[in-house]
């Protein structure tokens, strides 16, 4: 049985109790229900059985008998899943879109691209696959890539649709079969990918899905020796417990953790651009994006200019209901990262950080779900809490540096080194300054998705 719907005290309410599991929506065994939680206003919209570490075996074997065959699947089958997948994918845009923003309250104005590129993925990785050679030859010896097997998917809840197709388009391309945990607070969202995912006439176990709790699906993946590899995105700390009990079973680790991205403003700059540039990269996906800016690194020489340039800027950061197209901030995704923002804000002020702009507590009439304020803090130190650990909200901290050097050094101090950006004029200089920033990915003056030759929204 796929989605239930029951209309409960007047409102209507989703029940999921199924996995997929071997090509069919299949009961949980798993008993445990959980409500999920409307973040614009605190109602519960469904409920949602959670599976078990039996569900988890039982995906993990329907996907180890479907890489009997799909392990030897050739270059072309696996490009003809990977249309289907796409065109299955895009048919149900609009519904990935709903439930993002119903369940996370993710603003439309993210959530559309970002939905968009993870559809898109299917044939960026169809592509990937034709222009990668799988055998080689030197001499008399050859060199093949082959599939590693079984991949435990684990996905965070900040762009469900993302990482779900990011994670399995490169999973069918390599000829991996796939048992996916998604976040359990994005399982309104998973299940409406799996009902469009499902059209795509997949071959049975290639894909299966259990929606769980991370201590107790997410770890008989990490344990379970018959899945090979694990990617995950989330967190330091369960990334840092997925390495460790992965290495009991020698299973290869993809892990995508979080960030305190430094965004170096050049003295250069045009600030009419740069500053509304800077606080895309802070504020993208209401401050929930592992990739966001939150460290604003400014010439002293600039300061004043720059405080009164985010002060203007900050106007069209409008916080309300995601699904307005003009609103370009929501609410956390729940009541604990409501709570998780709010301690840093307080513990910004504490530090004798300056607010600039918003503070404390819920915007003024958003009283009932999990909204805060974005929040500039200037005059902060980089040794600060609020400069050194991954808030996950909306809160900048505007940091001055003196010179160039002193830029790069405040950049680089950091645990961090998911992602960086550097704005400025002159291009040379801003490539001379991003080479040096230590960051698996910097970028300058703006972000691309090349895949696809126009602006991306991550
Ligand atoms: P999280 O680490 O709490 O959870 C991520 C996933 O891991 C969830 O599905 C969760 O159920 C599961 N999990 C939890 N405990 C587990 C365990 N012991 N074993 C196996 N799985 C377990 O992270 P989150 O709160 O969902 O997401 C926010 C974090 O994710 C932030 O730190 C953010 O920076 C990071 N993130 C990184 C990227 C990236 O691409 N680098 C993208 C988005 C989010």
């Amino acid at each position: 049985m796929a989605t239930k719907e029951a209309i409960t005290g007047g409102e209507t309410i989703k029940t999921i109790t199924t996995h997929y599991i071997d090509g069919a929506f299949v009961e949980s065994h798993g008993r445990e229900v959980m409500d999920i939680i409307k973040p614009t206003n605190g109602t519960v919209i469904a409920r949602v059985t959670l599976g078990d570490e039996e569900d988890t075996r039982r995906a993990i074997a329907a996907a180890k008998r479907a890489f009997a065959t799909y392990g030897r699947s050739t270059k072309e089958e696996r490009a003809k899943i990977l249309r289907r997948l796409h065109e299955a994918a895009s048919a149900r845009i609009d519904d990935l879109t709903a439930a993002m923003v119903e369940e996370y309250g993710g603003v439309v104005q993210f959530a559309r691209p970002i939905v968009e590129s993870g559809v898109n993925a299917f044939l960026a990785s169809e592509k990937a696959l034709q222009d990668l050679p799988l055998t080689r030859s030197w001499g008399k010896t050859t060199v093949t890539l082959e599939p590693v097997g079984v991949a435990g998917l684990i996905t965070a809840w900040n762009a469900n649709a993302l990482f779900i197709c990011l994670k399995l388009a490169s999973a069918v391309a390599a000829g991996c079969t796939v048992v996916l945990k998604p976040s359990e607070l994005s399982s309104l969202q998973t299940r409406v990918m799996v009902e469009a995912l499902h059209e795509a006439d997949l071959p049975k176990g290639l894909l299966n899905v259990v929606t769980g709790l991370g201590n107790i699906v997410g770890t008989e993946l990490t344990r379970n020796p018959d899945v090979a590899k694990i990617s995950f995105t989330g967190s330091v700390g369960v990334g840092e417990s997925i390495m460790r009990d992965g290495a009991a079973t020698m299973k290869r680790v993809t892990l995508e953790l979080g960030g305190k991205s430094p965004t170096i403003l050049l003295d250069d700059a045009a600030l009419d651009k740069a500053i509304p540039a800077a606080l895309v990269l802070a504020f993208m996906n209401s401050g929930q994006a592992c990739a966001a800016g939150t460290r604003l690194l400014v010439p002293k020489s600039r300061f004043d200019e720059v405080k009164r340039s985010i002060r203007t800027a900050m106007r069209v950061f409008t916080v309300g209901d995601p699904a307005d197209p003009k609103t370009a901030i929501g609410p956390m995704v729940s009541q604990k990262q409501y709570e998780h923002v709010q301690s840093y804000i307080r513990k910004g002020i504490e530090e004798g950080a300056e607010v600039l702009a918003g503070g404390e507590g819920h915007p003024e009439g958003l009283e009932a779900g999990y909204f805060v304020k974005p929040t500039v803090f200037v005059n902060v130190k980089n040794d600060m809490t609020i400069a050194q650990e991954e808030i996950f909200g909306p809160v900048l901290c505007v940091i001055a540096y003196d010179t160039e050097e002193d830029a790069i050094r405040i950049a680089n101090d950091s645990k961090y080194g998911l992602h960086a950006a550097v704005l400025g004029t002159d291009l040379q200089r801003a490539r001379r300054v991003a080479s040096q920033i230590r960051a698996g990915r910097v970028v300058i003056n703006g972000m691309t998705d090349d895949r696809f030759s126009k602006p991306g929204p991550f």
